[in-house]
């Protein structure tokens, strides 16, 4: 039994052949996933997979890279969450990789999305790319540890992630993890202490080996946790235990179904 913490499934890759998708996430044993919102107009498509299927959920949010899109005020995205399927805030966050001018909206963006998830006592699914001394510095100043929540597609230090650990987060590993020059990234995937982790396909990108390079569904984050294992001297069904609990211990309002 495995969990994709994090996928985009309404995107046309993947929602073009739904029932082929599902098909193959119940023969890898992948038995529940997270659709992950990116912007308001797009959040139909997101909210519908999750009602269509008992064993999918959904956030809502707005990505820190989407610029010229309907900006959320806290009093909005509180009424979306209250959608019983959506377990979670985000995705938020900082990214100075796509906005290199490390625009001030994107930070009056990302505490809006803290403060919402304070009231509604729902974790945050966080983005952190090039950005992480910023994206800590506004969860502590917000309270984030407050409803807890995940560093999605960790990709940063063993230092970034003991400061996310020690404010309560869980740290979520990408199809990056598995990438032939990843070393560093592997490293971490040790340290995380094993209630802390979570494994993520990002669906449709980001494929794991060894199917880098194409369009990437939740059926391969059995890959994903398999690197993780490989990397941590465990075996896969001690990782996929682990993770399956991790998940819906944080994502409290998940119903197994
Ligand atoms: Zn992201
Ligand atoms: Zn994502």
């Amino acid at each position: 039994m495995l969990v994709d913490s994090h996928c985009h499934l309404d995107f046309p890759d993947l929602i073009a052949d739904e029932d082929a998708m599902l098909a193959n996430m119940a023969e890898k044993g992948v038995t529940h996933a997270l659709c992950v919102s990116v912007k308001l107009e797009t959040l139909a498509g997101v909210i519908g997979l999750a009602e269509r299927h008992a064993n999918l959920f959904a956030s809502v949010g707005v990505h820190p890279d989407n610029a010229e899109v309907e900006e959320p005020d806290e009093a909005r995205l509180l009424e979306l969450a209250a959608h019983p399927k959506v377990i979670a805030i985000g995705e938020t966050g900082l990214d100075y990789y796509w906005h290199k001018d490390a625009p001030e909206w994107q930070r009056e963006r990302f505490r809006t999305h803290i403060r919402a998830a304070r009231r509604c006592n729902k974790p945050l699914i966080i983005h952190t790319r090039d950005s992480a001394a910023d994206t800590l510095r506004l969860m502590k100043e917000e309270g984030a540890d407050q409803p807890g929540g995940v560093m999605h597609c960790f990709t940063e230090s063993r230092e970034v992630a003991e400061q996310a650990l020690d404010l309560g987060f869980y740290i979520s590993f990408s199809g990056i993890v598995s990438f032939k020059n990843a070393e560093a990234l592997r490293d971490v995937a040790r340290f995380v202490p094993l209630d802390r982790l979570l494994v993520e396909t990002d669906a449709p990108y980001l494929a794991p080996m060894p199917f880098r390079g194409k369009t990437n569904q939740p059926a391969y984050v059995r890959h994903v946790a398999e690197a993780v294992a490989n990397a941590r001297g465990a075996n896969l069904p001690t990782i996929a235990e682990a993770t399956t609990n991790n998940f819906f211990r944080l994502f409290k309002d998940a119903r197994p179904s």
